[in-house]
């Protein structure tokens, strides 16, 4: 939806303030203001079908060609509720710790826009199907409880294409009616970093659900923002702006800051906060006011007579809790517990259902967690980072770095000739054994090949070899690294140290 007026604060004004407001921290005295953020959050459901009607979801078809007299809002047509949305709801609920509410009911929104062809979003307004959860969230190695208000269910509207050349605008209903869940968080979260902090634990818990693909940048995942200051012990909440168009967990985090930055210059003048919806302009990296208070929507809401009320009953809600996947806090206190893991490593290795899939069978192939752990979290995920690819593109499957890892440990290859190899593993994708044996890589420990370099190399260095023996302990290192630089890397490192040592002392 497009501003209405053009109200930039601009970001000049923010020059001259002080930057105490903009400390992040709960409690600290000299921080004359608490920030204060609630989120809104929508999640797209992975349903194959749309919610009210047999519409196929899959994104990127030809315009309106995922269309039905339903989803189009013809006259005379009746929505039917789609059984998994709301199944993948009571997920959701559940993993968030929400209540289910054994009777809920769809209300319509009224509303015009051109992306919304019936006049009215079908959505929950009184009686949404879950509500009073919380997640555990942690913020700089804080865990703080945020309480989650409500889940509720509803259709998704279509989109307009803007045309760049002329006056025109195009509309596309092949996303009308895909399902969404909107989650309400509580008024609970204290700083831009929690918000972030946030999003990504809700964000982990709907992809390990398998109900959201949770990508920001595609819209699959949206959120808004709702945040106000207020005094420092004070109790009553301040006047809030809402936030939106943010579409990555930086602009959320970036977005915020510039708002607690503006609404504490407010405050600090004496002038009040107005309580407006702002979008948050990215390339200009200023929030731009959309609507006023005075402007706010009356959607005129009311049960929709279409729709039958949901009744849920006990024993389907205890059937999706017993098929509940691992979710992702259980899987960190079971890598810490059953691994031997720090809460560290932990904590990385379960950021994704992937990762941690990955973790647990190359752990199983080479049962020393702690190295694989080591290997996953630099080497792999250094390489996957530089290619921006997900896990789940990896080259490397995890029972290949449990085989590099055991040619480590029987001492076939050094650990330095191992990272070699799995750089080859990467960018091939071939097995660690193949490239040693293939490139010769395997490691000499032979002590009378070794014996042969180590002396050549004491003749050809008689100068550092003197210096050594002269006190300069440092030409040790030289010595041992032209062996290593001769043997391409291949020379044990203990047996040619042992040798150095032996022959320069005698
Ligand atoms: P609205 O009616 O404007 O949508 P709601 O009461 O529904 O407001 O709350 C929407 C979101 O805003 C919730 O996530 C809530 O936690 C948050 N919120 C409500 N009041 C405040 C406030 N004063 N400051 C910050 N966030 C708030
Ligand atoms: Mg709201
Ligand atoms: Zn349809």
């Amino acid at each position: 939806m497009h501003p209405h007026a053009s109200r930039v604060h601009p970001a000049e004004t923010l020059a001259r303030l002080p930057t105490d407001h903009f400390r992040k921290s709960h409690g600290d005295p000299s921080m004359p203001y608490e920030t204060v953020i609630g989120l809104e959050i929508h999640a797209q459901l992975l349903t194959r079908s749309k919610i009210f009607c047999g519409c196929s979801t899959t994104f990127g078809a030809a315009p309106n060609s995922h269309t039905c007299p339903v989803c189009l809002g013809m006259p005379g047509v009746l929505p039917v509720l789609n059984r998994k949305v709301v199944e993948f709801t009571i997920r959701m609920a559940l993993a968030t710790h929400c209540g289910i509410a054994p009777y809920s009911q769809f209300a319509r929104k009224n509303y015009f826009y051109p992306d919304l062809p019936k006049g009215y979003q079908i959505s929950q307004y009184e009686l949404p199907l879950a509500r009073s959860g919380w997640v555990e969230v942690v913020t700089e190695g804080v865990s703080r409880k945020i309480r989650i208000h409500r889940i509720h269910m509803e259709e998704d509207a279509g989109k307009l294409i803007h045309d760049e050349f002329q006056p025109l605008s195009y509309v596309d209903f092949n996303r009308t009616g895909v399902p969404l869940i909107e989650i309400v968080s509580e008024p609970d979260i204290r700083s831009p970093e929690e918000a972030a902090a946030y999003l990504r634990t809700l964000r982990e818990i709907l992809r390990y659900l398998e109900i959201c693909d949770g990508n920001m940048e595609e819209g699959s995942m949206r959120c808004d923002a709702n945040v106000s200051l207020r005094p420092v012990g004070e109790e009553k909440l301040g006047v809030k702006t809402e936030l939106k168009n943010m579409n990555s967990f930086r602009n959320v985090q970036r977005a915020l800051e510039f708002e607690i930055r503006r609404q504490g210059a407010l405050l600090d003048r004496g002038e009040p906060v107005i309580q407006e919806t702002l979008l948050w302009d990215a390339s200009r990296g200023v929030t731009v006011s959309m609507r006023g208070k005075e402007e706010a929507h009356d959607y005129r809401y009311f049960p929709d007579p279409d729709l039958v009320p949901i009744e849920v009953g006990e024993e389907w809600v205890e059937a999706i809790r017993r098929e509940l996947p691992e979710l992702p806090d259980a899987r960190r206190e079971r890598f810490v517990r059953d691994y031997g893991l720090p809460a560290y490593d932990a904590e990385v290795l379960t950021s994704s259902k992937a990762l941690a899939v990955y973790f647990e069978k190359a752990a199983l192939a080479f049962p020393q967690p702690k190295i694989v752990s080591n290997w996953i979290m630099s080497e792999l995920m250094r390489e996957l980072k530089r290619d921006e690819r997900d896990i789940e593109e990896c080259p490397v499957p995890p029972e290949s770095l449990a085989e590099l890892l055991q040619l480590m440990e029987k001492g076939t290859v050094s650990g330095r000739i191992a990272k070699t190899v799995f750089d080859e593993m990467y960018s091939t994708g071939r097995k660690p054994g193949e490239i040693v044996r293939e490139k010769g890589l395997v490691q000499v420990t032979d002590v009378s090949a070794i014996e042969a370099i180590v002396d050549e190399v004491i003749a050809e260095s008689p100068g550092e070899v003197a210096g050594y023996r002269a006190g300069k302990d440092k030409l040790f290192g030289f010595l041992v690294g032209q062996v290593m630089k001769k043997s391409k890397g291949k020379a044990n490192p203990k047996v040619v140290n042992d040798l150095l040592r032996s022959k320069l002392s005698s």
